[in-house]
């Protein structure tokens, strides 16, 4: 069954839905039709979220934290009782397999209830400073926060940084993407309706140019994150430098996967399929699959069995791959492999576009191709493996490691020190183990070189949403500056 959807969205702020700006539609990727209209706000909707963000700020981080974790709490219970629904709201949008945007559903809401526990366990230090003093540090929230989400997996992104920052006592705008803005804007509603505060949480759907830029650019933001394309990132980094605003990046990858003759085959090959979750639309899948010779034969033609038995169809009838976003992303897709083939590279499985309504693509493999081809270098962002032989740990290191990005890396081997070893020596922020995916709420997430700036999710994500306030208390009867030579004047 279909997820029922209004009419028209509008943007909601201050608690409630308001009719800004111009409509857009939105539109299924598996049929092309439309499944609702949505107001892109612009700049008009940003500047009303911000006044009423910043309005909201003192009430909300005025609450108790424990009473903030509360709501927090209640929150996720309410997006709970409706996650059948917005799982089947981000299927509609997206395209995605109706299991998998149940799995997203779920994570999403672990990240509110997560961040709920945190509430009441941010705290400051006493630290042993000179003399007869208190020396002790305060945690205080940023003020509004500016997050712009992209289309991929709008839900548990999006929960991924608001529920850190709420916890922590800002207050947020976001911008959602125009390809799937409902279910975070069903998010925003649902939040509200469960009991935080008018105006905490205000949400605005709409382009990046207009509407994304009015976000990244106020001054009265005090902290932007974003999740999307290398190239959106920075233009938004450098937004926020004209602002001298703290911002985290979580941009794209290109991870690698590597593949070991001591590993647990058959489980290689099980995890290597979900390498194509999401219709291969994940910003850590480890898309490179470096095989050692030793057994690059069977393990290839084994790995292709199962990536051709792999079928598409309409997300809400749950097949392995669902539609691509759009035309324009299919046509990419199919344009890198096309060119791949044309320069020698030897398709195994898939690789042929098909004559349909949506915008789906098979799973494919393909080998022989150059480490410096323009499949092995940029990001597919489609159902696309590209398959490599390698010789010995050394140089496939290296090969792992010739990516200017760094978001992730999963290896396979039954060689305890190889695998630490190796854990140490990619330049990743995930490394996954005998296991993919291998991601949790409660552990650290984002890239390391052109992948991001920034941890998402864990305990350290609090640093991104607090800044630090010294306190400096004379509890003694000497308070001469002359002698203090560890009292700092600057
Ligand atoms: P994108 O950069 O095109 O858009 C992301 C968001 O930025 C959208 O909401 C868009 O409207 C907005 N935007 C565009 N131009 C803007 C501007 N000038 N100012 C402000 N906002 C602007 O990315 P996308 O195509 O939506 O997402 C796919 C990309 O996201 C991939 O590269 C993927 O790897 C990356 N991604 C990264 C992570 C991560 O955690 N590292 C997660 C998911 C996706």
């Amino acid at each position: 069954m279909a997820a029922s959807l209004a009419q028209t969205y509008g943007c909601f702020i201050d608690g409630e839905w308001r009719s800004i700006g111009e409509q857009f539609p939105v539109f299924d990727p598996t049929t092309q039709e439309r499944i609702t209209t949505v107001y892109d706000g612009g700049p008009e909707a940003i500047d009303e979220s911000i006044r009423s963000a910043q309005e909201s700020l003192e009430r909300w981080n005025g609450l108790s934290a424990q009473d903030r974790g509360e709501i927090l709490s209640g929150v996720a219970n309410a997006l709970r009782s409706e996650k059948e629904h917005l799982a089947k709201v981000e299927t509609r949008e997206s395209g995605r397999p109706l299991s998998e945007s149940r799995y997203l559903v779920e994570l999403g809401i672990d990240n509110f209830d997560y961040f709920a526990g945190l509430a009441d366990k941010i705290e400051g230090k006493t630290i042993p400073v000179s003399g007869d003093r208190l020396d002790y540090t305060l945690q205080e929230p940023l003020g509004v926060t500016g997050h712009i989400i992209p289309w991929n997996a709008s839900f548990v992104l999006a929960s991924r940084s608001i529920a850190p920052a709420l916890t922590c006592g800002n207050t947020v705008v976001a911008k959602a993407s125009p390809e799937t803005p409902l279910s975070l804007l069903e998010m925003a509603r649902i939040a509200n309706e469960a009991g935080l505060p008018d105006g905490v949480f205000n949400t605005v759907a709409g382009d990046g140019a207009r509407t994304g830029a009015a976000l990244t650019n106020d001054d009265r933001i005090r902290k932007l994150v974003f999740t999307g394309s290398r190239a959106t990132g920075e233009t938004v980094m450098k937004a926020a430098a004209e602002n001298v605003v703290p911002v985290s990046l979580e941009l794209g990858g290109k991870g690698p996967c590597i593949v070991f003759p001591d590993a647990d085959i058959e489980q290689a090959l099980s995890d290597m399929v979900n390498v194509f979750m999401n219709t291969g639309q994940i910003c850590f899948a480890t898309t490179r699959l470096f095989v050692h010779d030793d057994i690059y034969e069977e393990f290839i033609n084994e790995f292709a069995k199962a990536v051709s038995e792999l079928e598409y169809g309409p997300g809400i009838e749950d097949h392995d791959l669902g539609a691509l976003i759009s035309a324009e992303a299919q046509n990419n897709v199919d344009s890198m492999v096309k060119q791949a083939v044309s320069n020698g590279g030897r398709v195994l499985a898939g690789g042929e576009l098909p004559d349909s309504t949506g915008h789906f693509y098979p799973a494919t493999l393909v080998d022989e191709v150059a480490d410096d081809a323009l499949i092995s270098c940029e990001e597919i962002f489609g159902p696309v493996l590209t398959a490599y032989r390698f010789e010995d740990e050394e140089s496939v290191i290296k090969r792992a490691n010739d990516t200017r990005y760094g978001l992730s890396a999963a290896l396979w081997t039954g060689n305890l020190s190889r695998a630490h070893r190796i854990a140490e020596d990619i330049d990743a922020g995930t490394i996954m183990i005998n296991e993919y995916p291998a991601v949790f709420t409660a552990a650290p997430f984002g890239g390391y070189k052109a992948s991001g700036i920034g941890r998402e999710k864990g305990v350290q994500a609090l640093d991104h949403y607090t800044q630090t306030k010294n306190v400096s208390v004379s509890i003694g009867s000497s308070r001469s500056w002359s002698g203090d030579k560890e009292r700092d004047p600057t």
